[in-house]
């Protein structure tokens, strides 16, 4: 059976936090698909296909890494493509007790069928998350260091 790991987020946008989590998980599925979740009730800085084309482009040097956007559960979305695994990054504390629960969740409702994988953060990535990389460009900082080369605004 293919090992088909599923990687939700919001990617907005995508970070060189989230690139390492990929670039870490790339030996240890055959395919991973990183899915832009579609939430009604957040606000997203960049578009959908903003978001999408830039994941894209970070990670085409990996053949085995997809992207997709789903609404709705993430277990429903792993259940239609058929994936056995959720990856998540942790960077802390506060990822851990938070993603605990919905991992909990997600074993119960999934009956099982679905297990979250975690990967730690890389040392010197762990401070990186897209709202401090949003802020930092909504102020004209230096958000080229926090980001894949293809992450550019104009
Ligand atoms: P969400 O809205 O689901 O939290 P994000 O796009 O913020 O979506 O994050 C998606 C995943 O990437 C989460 O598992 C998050 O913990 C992980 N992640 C984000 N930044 C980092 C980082 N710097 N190091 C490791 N994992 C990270």
């Amino acid at each position: 059976m293919e090992r088909i790991a599923v990687f939700p987020g919001s990617f907005d946008p995508i970070t060189l936090g989230h690139y390492d989590i990929v670039e870490r998980a790339v030996p240890l599925f055959d395919k991973i698909i990183v899915a832009i979740g579609q939430n009604a009730q957040k606000n997203y800085m960049f578009s959908l296909e903003q978001r999408k084309k830039w994941i894209e482009d970070s990670l085409k040097k990996f053949p085995n890494v997809q992207v997709d956007i789903y609404e709705g559960l993430t277990i429903d979305y792993c259940k239609k493509v058929g994936a056995s695994f959720i990856l998540r990054g942790l960077r802390n504390p506060a990822d851990f007790e938070f993603e605990k629960a919905i991992a909990h969740t997600n074993r119960a409702i999934a009956n099982k069928d679905v297990e979250t994988v975690f990967l730690l953060t890389s040392s010197g990535k762990s401070y990186i998350s897209s709202s401090i990389v949003r802020d930092v460009m909504r102020n004209q900082g230096k958000y080229e260091i926090l980001v894949p080369e293809a992450v550019r605004i104009s």
